[in-house]
């Protein structure tokens, strides 16, 4: 498409929220552009084939609330087959590295860590989630490992009631094309210019300038959807400043979740869909899904500052990593049948500097900060300002469209 040097609304970011919020706002007879850094749709949405039988979602790949989710009607829509078997998180163990004795009772510690930390977010009191482990309880270091699964940073990092503020009705489903390919479909009739590096937001003046790596425009509504590590560090910068903007993107970092992908020979001699995890009692571990739908593989999942570390130790780490602790739970042997096919890097990656956000203790309420529109002309979106399906797609889907729905309720006031 030409880029225009004109539009009614800019969006920037072409990931979840950008393209939610471009959804709602086609057909308005308003004159839109999605401005994307990247060469392609999604952001942290991103569906690879990672070799001929096996597809690879780099970023999201699970449906998470997915009764209430609203990717859920539209992968029906596009024809995007769900597949609605539950994760095997708790069960259906692969091997004896994890025995069910042992298993089961780490996964009551764990439920009773939960149970105490519910308790203390009804206080009201924002502390650190780490404060609710049971002090030398022998499960702790798991637990932490947990977190950093599913916050993508340790406890000791986590507010207590921003845990408490997401809302998981432990629904979890996939789709077998990948969610970032489901998401790119969704974006694909949207208006979107790619390799656009958006640097400056100027909104002195009557018109917002936007100053671009493909020139600069003007649009009387702006709507940002950028990652808030981009936010934080000013990659993106308002004019004049946001100080409170900027605060609040610090205040809710993204941490790190890191994916690797391996191809596995003789695979039909492991069962399908299985979980391999290690009692061991470090936080500094993966997690391994073996076979997802039936695949010639196994993906495994870093996070928190192992998967940091990891990264810091430059390409291929991550895949040494998994192969070392797999061969450690399941023999020496497996080590012929593995073989690296690809590992995301998401702390690096220049336009995500991070995996999905997690509020710091006493930081909770800085999404609603984050949310708040700015004189009827700047407006916020993405999986940050969720108030309660933050860290997921379908909240940066939900969240484009509230913005969008500002911008139209703006307007109408005039
Ligand atoms: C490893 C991993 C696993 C995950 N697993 C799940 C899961 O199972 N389920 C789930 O629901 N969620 C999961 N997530 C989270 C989910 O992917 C994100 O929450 C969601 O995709 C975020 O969407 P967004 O639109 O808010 O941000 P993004 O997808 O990051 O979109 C923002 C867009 O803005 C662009 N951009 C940034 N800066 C600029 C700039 N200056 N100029 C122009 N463009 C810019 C970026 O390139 C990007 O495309 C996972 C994420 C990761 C990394």
């Amino acid at each position: 498409m030409t880029f225009p040097s004109f539009v009614d609304v800019a969006i920037i970011g072409a990931g979840a929220a950008g393209l939610g919020a471009a959804h709602v706002l086609q057909g308005s007879g308003l004159s839109v552009i999605v401005l994307e850094g990247r060469n392609r749709l999604g952001g942290r949405a991103w569906t690879i084939q990672a070799s001929p039988e096996v597809t690879f979602d780099v970023g999201c790949g699970w449906l998470h609330s997915a009764d209430r989710n609203s990717f859920v009607p539209i992968a029906e829509q596009l024809g995007f087959e769900i597949n609605r078997d539950l994760p095997p998180w708790r069960d259906r163990v692969v091997g004896n590295a994890f025995p069910q004795g042992e298993r089961d009772d780490f996964l009551r510690a764990m439920d009773a860590f939960y149970e105490r930390l519910w308790q203390a977010a009804q206080t009201g009191r924002d502390v650190p989630a780490s404060q609710s482990l049971e002090p030398d309880n022998r499960w702790n270091p798991m637990i932490d490992a947990i977190s950093t699964y599913i916050n993508g940073c340790e406890l000791a990092d986590m507010s207590t009631l921003d845990w408490d503020a997401y809302e998981d009705s432990n629904i979890n489903w996939r789709v077998r094309r990948g969610y970032g390919a489901l998401i790119a479909s969704y974006g694909a009739p949207c208006p979107v210019a790619l390799n656009c590096n958006v640097t400056l937001i100027d909104h002195f003046g009557p018109r917002i300038r936007l100053e671009t790596s493909q020139g600069t425009l003007t649009a009387d509504k702006v709507i940002v959807t950028a990652p808030t590590n981009l936010i934080a560090d000013e990659a993106i910068r308002f004019s004049p400043q946001l100080p409170s903007k900027v605060d609040a993107a610090r205040g809710l970092p993204l941490g790190v979740d890191d994916k690797v992908m391996l191809a596995l020979d003789d695979a039909e001699t492991f069962p399908k869909e299985g979980n391999l995890r290690g009692a061991t009692m470090r936080t500094a571990i993966g997690t391994y899904h073996i076979r997802p739908f039936g695949q010639p593989c196994i993906e495994g999942f870093f996070g928190g500052s192992f998967a940091r570390e990891l990264e810091n130790a430059g390409d291929g780490a991550i895949a040494a990593q998994s192969i070392d602790e797999i061969a450690g739970l399941l023999g020496n042997d497996i080590r012929r049948k593995l073989k690296p096919l690809a590992e995301s890097r998401w702390a690096s990656d220049p336009f995500a500097r991070g995996s999905y956000s997690h509020a710091l203790p006493g930081h909770a309420g800085d999404r609603a900060v984050l949310a708040a529109p700015v004189a009827e002309r700047l407006f916020f979106a993405g999986e940050a300002t969720s108030p309660e399906f933050f860290t997921t797609a379908h909240g940066a889907r939900d969240s484009g469209e509230r913005a969008a729905k500002e911008v139209l309720a703006a307007l109408a006031r005039g």
